[in-house]
């Protein structure tokens, strides 16, 4: 038997050379590129509607028999063709066809003929323009698929059918009865046929979404099997030590989700097998010393660690905080930026890789390939949200199965963290410090903000420190540039007050400059750009205030506020925007009513959905054909819920009849790793 999914489609009935030609442009080159053509969208000609209940504006369906003659009129721009259709009440609709002397040709009266497009109605005069006409007035779903020059709807309709016909008894199911029972899916036979020639819109939809529940369950269940295979892996190995010298040398005692993270991942660590692990913990709530911990336990047993954080200012603040509390027991920490030096970062690179630095903290350019390590233990990415799939592999190539944990305060739903992070393990910081207070948010506009910065002067003087937040680096009309508004500030409300600029177009050494000036409260007020967005940590900033707010969405304006409030005075955030919309309104008060950052998330999931909430940062999601992560969430938890069960025995896939399933999803695994 041959296999007709996998020929070129030039062995079907009626294509030929010219024709699989064509079909190419639109990427069909084999049977099952054809099959597998799916309709962007149908146009929906079931439902039929009775003449005298069309409504004005509705698009709709009428089917009507031709009750005038035909008369064409010769135009200098179009042909036009009028008659009127009417029902056998005698309700009439008048009907205006434009250049279409084909089909008018074979219009006459007595002809019943559906038409379907968007109707006016003005009284009892009915009439419509341009509809669509068929002359087989049988009520029909017909698919919209993607075309080309030469290519219609209805030739590539025709291909379809025959290549359905010619595979039929070679189309795998891959999913289970019993799964397709439990979530309502059409076998696969039928989800074909449903999905290319569906007679309800319903059956239809069922149809595709048996596709996009295919596709999302075949890579979950490669990224299950890949994490099993992982568990076969031989990661370092780590023993206990007394961590006392690190304790100690802490200025607080640590929360008691902290010491069960720590825990946690201590408990992973020692396993032989690689841990991979998400912790989620809101802004302020003490994600660094989980790094410092695992880094020293690390040290201690003569095996480095490595810390990626996505921006310069952020790397140059964790080597200050960690290297003067780990330096002195005995840990080197250095630092690594793309704007280093080449001697520098030639130095660097050969202490790296003789083993002389036990944690190095870094940008971006810790994964370039000049970067080796002697012996990497651990990879840590804080802020993980920032880097995509290629950047965390890139990591954890560094060094030989090293154990890998993700730092976010950005929480996502599981069954997304399981597409984005394959299977991790997910510990959750769910406890603030002692002592926080919740930062006070309010939103104001530029009518009141002159007494906010009035107040803000007498705190500044009074020894406080503040953040202003603006939206870009250079001005336009309507967003406020940090650098033009730091000097007006400076002139007016600000004069004789210490502040700074700070944005992401300086070099590293202006800003480790200035960032370090801040932290040692030589300058009172910075105003910057989102560069200051993640992990800057400066207990004695206690206002934020962010300008043109409605720029920022949800979460990334609880990032921004959460750089105060984390020390143990009142802290305060001004949200400054005159955006009346509904849509800014809505994200603004749900920014003022909560501090929750689980909270925030869920909100920004609701008001956003997950496609912005992933971030247009968040490269390298898996390249899926019919799936759309923004759209089919609820298909994706359910997927998510299936394979849980599935893999309650991990051994449920060496089953014969598991093994198309099997073989699909590691291809479908290996081509997205390939992406
Ligand atoms: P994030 O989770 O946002 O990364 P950080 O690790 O930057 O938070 O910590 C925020 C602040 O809280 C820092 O100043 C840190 O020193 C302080 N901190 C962390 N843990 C504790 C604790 N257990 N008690 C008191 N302060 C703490
Ligand atoms: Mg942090």
């Amino acid at each position: 038997m041959i296999d007709v999914l996998n020929s070129p489609v030039s062995i079907l009935r009626g294509i030929g050379q010219k024709r699989a030609e064509l079909l190419k442009k639109l990427n069909i080159v084999t049977c099952a590129d054809l099959i597998r053509y799916f309709p962007r969208g149908y146009l929906d000609m079931s439902q039929i509607t009775p003449i005298d209940q069309l409504k004005n504006g509705q698009t709709a369906t009428v089917v009507a028999k031709v009750c005038t003659d035909i008369s064409k009129r010769v135009g200098k721009r179009a042909t036009r063709f009028l008659f009127s259709v009417s029902d056998p009440k005698g309700n009439q609709i008048f009907v205006i066809l434009y250049n279409q002397a084909y089909l008018a040709q074979h219009l006459h009266p007595g002809l019943t003929v559906l038409l379907h497009g968007t109707f006016t109605v003005e009284g009892i005069v009915r009439r419509i323009e341009s509809p669509k006409i068929k002359l087989d007035p049988q009520p029909e779903i017909q698919p919209i698929y993607p075309l080309t020059e030469g290519v219609t709807q209805a030739s590539l309709a025709k291909n379809i059918a025959v290549a359905l016909d010619a595979c039929q008894n070679q189309l795998k199911e891959m999913l289970l009865p019993e799964i397709r029972t439990e979530c309502d899916l059409p076998e696969i036979r039928e989800a074909y046929r449903s999905v290319h020639f569906p007679k309800t819109a319903a059956e239809a939809e069922r149809a595709k979404n048996r596709f996009i529940f295919e596709e999302l369950f075949l890579f979950t269940v490669g990224i299950r099997i890949l994490k099993l295979r992982v568990q076969k892996l031989n990661a370092p190995k780590l023993e206990p030590r007394d961590m006392t010298p690190l304790l100690n040398r802490l200025p607080y005692a640590l929360t008691n989700a902290q010491k069960r993270v720590i825990r946690e991942c201590f408990d992973g660590i020692r396993k032989p097998t690689p841990m991979s692990r998400l912790i989620q913990g809101d802004v302020g709530s003490g994600k660094t010393v989980i790094a410092a911990a695992v880094a020293y336990l690390a040290a201690k047993n003569g095996l480095q660690t490595a810390l990626m954080v996505p921006t310069e200012i952020l790397a140059i603040q964790h080597y200050e905080s960690l290297s003067s509390l780990l330096g002195p027991c005995g840990v080197k920490v250095e630092l690594l930026t793309g704007s280093m030096r080449a001697a520098e970062k030639r130095d660097l690179q050969l202490r790296i890789e003789a083993g002389a630095t036990d944690l190095v903290i870094g940008t971006h350019a810790l994964i370039q390939k000049s970067v080796k390590f002697r012996n990497l233990a651990i990879a840590i990415a804080d802020e993980q949200h920032r880097f995509g799939v290629q950047q965390r592999a890139a990591m954890q190539e560094k060094g030989i199965n090293p154990h890998m944990i993700f730092l976010s305060a950005t929480p996502i739903p599981r069954s997304l963290a399981l597409v984005l992070y394959g299977d991790l393990d997910i510990s959750i910081l769910d406890e603030l410090p002692p002592g926080r207070i919740p930062v006070a948010t309010r939103r104001i506009n530029s009518e009141t903000s002159p007494r906010m910065y009035q107040y803000l002067r007498d705190r500044i003087e009074k020894g406080d420190q503040a953040y202003i937040v603006c939206p870009s680096v250079e001005g336009s009309d309507e967003m406020k540039s940090a650098v033009d508004f730091c000097n007006e500030l400076q002139q007016t409300v600000f004069r004789g007050i210490s502040i700074a600029c700070l944005h992401g177009r300086m070099r590293a050494e202006e800003k480790e400059a200035i960032l370090s000036d801040f932290m040692k409260n030589k300058i009172s007020v910075l105003v910057s750009t989102t560069v200051i967005e993640v992990g800057v940590n400066v207990p004695n900033a206690t206002t934020m205030v962010i300008e043109n707010a409605e720029r920022f969405g949800l979460s990334q304006l609880h990032q921004l506020r959460g750089r105060v409030g984390r020390g143990t005075r009142a802290s305060y955030c001004f949200a400054v925007s005159d955006d009346q919309s509904e849509e800014a309104t809505a994200r603004l008060s749900a920014f003022c009513a909560t501090n929750d950052g689980f909270e925030i998330s869920r909100k920004d999931l609701e008001l956003r959905g997950p496609g912005d909430f992933l971030g247009n940062r968040q490269h390298g999601l898996p390249p899926f054909k019919i799936a759309d992560l923004t759209r089919d969430m609820k298909i994706l938890e359910r997927v998510s819920r299936v394979a849980d069960q599935l893999f309650e025995d991990p051994s449920w896939f060496i089953l014969p009849e598991n093994r198309a399933l099997f073989i699909s999803a590691s291809e479908m695994l290996r081509s997205a790793m390939l992406q």
